[in-house]
């Protein structure tokens, strides 16, 4: 598609956690549409480099890449006012990164609570804060928030996740009744399972604490919570994140769209 005819030409983004997973997914699909990037996450400094590069080359839009620890409050804000500076605005945030621990509430470290919290919950709040200014004054803008199944519904050992996803969609509800008449939009997305290394670590936990093969621990892990026993892929949670940028989308505001094999349809 030649650049002028892309539907995100001359937009900036920022997605959190996009080193990897369902944020490298969304990141590409908002470059496919012409967004300049701005991409955050941990990793070995020379992948996330070749990273960059590679989008920047494939995708023909500016890649720019910050380090920012989203567990740091400064730093969230701190990562807004570069993707300004690096990039000349900020017009679409999707709050992405998040991180799990799974233990039943008697036994949770409160150190790991007060992780899941920063990282899944806060951090949204910080990014939105630091970036709300910059977009009312342009008159346009799009947060979306990415959240979870969890953020609908509840499942054991998950206590500080399910709280944060929780928050994260009663966050996003706040944000679109005081930004209803500005021209930003916010809304969640709320994936199932979704194929990614914080999955595949919870896989390769299960298949080993069972004694079983990847295979059986899938097939098990998607059939306990999904009607439709398949995982949904990356570039589908991006697909979603492009809709919700276009025009169509102008009055959908303050939703929590479920992408999640019908886990919470029961
Ligand atoms: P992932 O582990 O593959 O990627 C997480 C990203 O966040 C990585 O880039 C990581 O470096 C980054 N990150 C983690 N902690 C960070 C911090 N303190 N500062 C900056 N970056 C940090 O995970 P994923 O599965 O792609 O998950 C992405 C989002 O989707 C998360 O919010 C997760 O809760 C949500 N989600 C995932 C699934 C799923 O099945 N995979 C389902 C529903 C919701």
């Amino acid at each position: 598609m030649a650049s002028g005819t892309k539907s995100l030409s001359g937009k900036v983004a920022l997605v959190t956690g996009s080193t990897s997973g369902i944020g490298l997914g969304i990141a590409r699909c908002l470059g496919e549409q012409g967004a300049d990037l701005m991409l955050n996450g941990f990793g070995e400094a020379g992948a996330i480099e070749a990273l960059r590069a590679e989008l920047a080359r494939d995708l023909d839009v500016r890649v720019e890449y910050d380090s920012a620890d989203l567990a740091q409050p400064t730093q969230v804000s701190g990562l807004v006012r570069r993707t300004a500076a690096a990039l000349g605005g900020l017009d679409v945030l999707v709050n992405n990164a998040g991180i799990q621990y799974t233990a039943e509430i008697k036994d949770f470290p409160v150190e790991r609570w007060d992780a899941v919290i920063a990282v899944n919950l806060s951090a949204a709040f910080h990014a939105m804060q630091a970036a709300i200014p910059g977009m009312t004054g342009k008159g346009w803008g799009r947060i979306i928030n990415i959240a979870s199944a969890h953020g609908l519904v509840g499942s054991a050992q998950k206590s500080a996740y399910v709280a944060a996803k929780h928050g994260l969609v009663g966050l996003t509800k706040v944000a679109a009744i005081e930004l209803a008449n500005t021209g930003v939009t916010v809304n969640a997305i709320c994936p199932g399972w979704v194929l990614t290394p914080l999955v595949q670590a919870q896989l390769d936990a299960r298949a080993a604490r069972e004694g079983s093969d990847i295979e059986t621990v899938k097939r098990a892990l998607l059939s306990e919570k999904q009607p439709m026993v398949e995982f949904t892929v990356p570039e589908s949670i991006g697909g979603l994140v492009v809709f919700l940028c276009s025009g169509a989308s102008r009055t959908l505001t303050g939703s929590s769209l479920s992408m999640d094999g019908g886990w919470t349809a029961g």
